[in-house]
């Protein structure tokens, strides 16, 4: 036998006991997005580097190592698999002048690639859903996203998910306050690790960012951006907490919280939890009111979030907040191939009332024993067999066989009723 050729590390299949859950969650998504206005928008999967480069910032964890890029084989087009969907979604609405009757609100879902060590959690094929809203500039948009995030997890029934915000200004107030962290941090050489050192000049902000905790004491005395912070964007965080405030939303102010992309002003945010180890952030986003006119579109403010759906799948699967996989309603055992043309007829008579239906179909060894196919039923979990026997077929009739007892007690008896009047009885075994 040739060698077993399997999955790309990483990445991972998603099979039907897990796929139901996803249908799910993902309808959840949309229920709430039409609540909110929000309309769908999908962008290709693969997309100039320059776009990842140039939106997300050179010096960031994705575009410095995470980035799966490749040249286009003809014309050596650099070529990268998304890693995110905001820039694609910022090039989107760039590129088709959707901001020239006024805002926009939109939302995205699928898969995400980056080059990352795979953990729980942690994968390099992984599904975001984002929201973004493009062409507003007041805290109450941001307030809404935030609220909407809110809405959701109550919503899916998920407990435990703590908001943290904070404002990172204006580009003018990062530098100033970056100064101030350089010199700070220079003063502090010898307590730097190795990337915090290399970033020292290039990206000091994100070394607030580290994981790793030899340096928490150290970042935690740093200058705050907060204090750096001028009268109007000091007035935009405090619309943002007055309407939070005002609706009871909970939240607390991260002064470290920066995030890992360069294009952030103003608000950001992350929803985290404690259930999921150290991949405890679902939720994360926040204002980008320069990143339309960075790739090139006509400047415009803009506010999203992204949250990690497999992060989301498992809070609900650890809370055992899945729904049930859906019900079949009959199950067809079949005695003979010669059966094959009525079956086929009556189920989808059945179907088109609005029943789920399965239909026994031979193996490699043929249809295989009534028994086992009674069996088959059963483990389908069907609340019907439909016997198409010998007998039944010379008599135009079938037996309905309820295989659950009946919840409301009446007894659950065998019955034979006639092919042609499928359409009239199908109702009768509906759920
Ligand atoms: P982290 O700090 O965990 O690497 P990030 O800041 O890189 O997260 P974002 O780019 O903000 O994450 O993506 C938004 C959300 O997408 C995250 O909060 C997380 O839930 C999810 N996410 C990000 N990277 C991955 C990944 N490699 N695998 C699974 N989910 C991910
Ligand atoms: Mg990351």
């Amino acid at each position: 036998m040739a060698d077993k050729i399997t999955a790309v590390k990483g990445m991972n299949d998603i099979l039907p006991a897990e796929s139901a859950g996803w249908e799910w969650l993902e309808q959840q998504l949309r229920n709430l997005m039409a609540a909110y206005g929000y309309r769908n928008v999908r962008t290709p999967i693969v997309e100039p580097t320059a776009l990842f480069v140039r939106g997300l910032g050179e010096v960031t964890d994705i575009v410095e190592k995470e980035m799966y890029s490749f040249e286009d084989r003809l014309n050596g087009e650099a070529l990268t698999l998304r890693p995110e969907n905001t820039a694609g979604v910022v090039r989107a609405v760039a590129e088709h002048a959707m901001l020239y009757d006024g805002g926009k609100r939109l939302y995205y879902m699928g898969p995400m690639f980056r080059h990352e060590r795979p953990q729980r959690g942690r994968y390099r094929q992984f599904h975001q859903f984002g929201a973004e809203a493009l062409g507003f500039a007041g805290p109450d948009v941001d307030a809404e996203l935030i609220m909407m995030a809110c809405d959701l997890w109550s919503r899916l029934g998920l407990t435990g998910v703590k908001l943290e915000i904070n404002s990172l200004g204006q580009p003018a107030e990062r530098l100033q306050h970056r100064q101030a962290l350089i010199a700070y941090l220079s003063a502090h050489q010898d307590q730097l690790d190795e990337d915090a050192r290399r970033r020292l000049h290039s990206n000091p902000l994100r070394i607030l960012d580290t994981k790793n905790p030899a340096m928490q004491v150290l970042v935690n005395g740093a200058p705050r951006l907060m204090d750096h912070l001028g009268a109007e964007s000091l007035a935009h965080f405090n619309g943002l907490k007055a309407i939070l405030d005002a609706n009871d939303v909970a939240y607390t102010i991260n002064p470290r919280l920066v995030r890992g992309m360069d294009y952030y002003n103003l608000s950001v945010f992350e929803f985290v939890t404690d259930q999921l180890g150290s991949q405890g952030t679902v939720c994360a986003g926040g204002r980008y009111d320069g990143l339309i006119g960075q790739i090139g579109g006509k400047p415009a403010p803009a506010v999203g979030w992204a949250l990690g759906m497999e992060r989301i799948l498992e809070l609900l699967k650890s809370a055992n907040l899945l729904p049930a996989p859906p019900v079949v309603d009959a199950y067809a055992v079949v005695a003979t191939a010669n059966a094959w043309p009525t079956v086929a007829n009556v189920l989808r008579t059945l179907r088109a009332q609005g029943l789920n239906v399965l239909m026994h179909s031979a193996g490699p060894d043929g249809l295989g024993s009534m028994k086992s196919q009674f069996k088959k039923a059963d483990g389908s979990g069907a609340r019907y067999a439909l016997v198409f026997g010998e007998d039944e077929l010379a008599h135009g009739m079938v037996s309905v066989k309820p295989l659950r007892a009946d919840p409301n007690g009446t007894p659950t008896v065998q019955r034979q009723l006639p092919i042609a009047e499928s359409a009239r009885w199908a109702t009768e075994l509906q759920a």
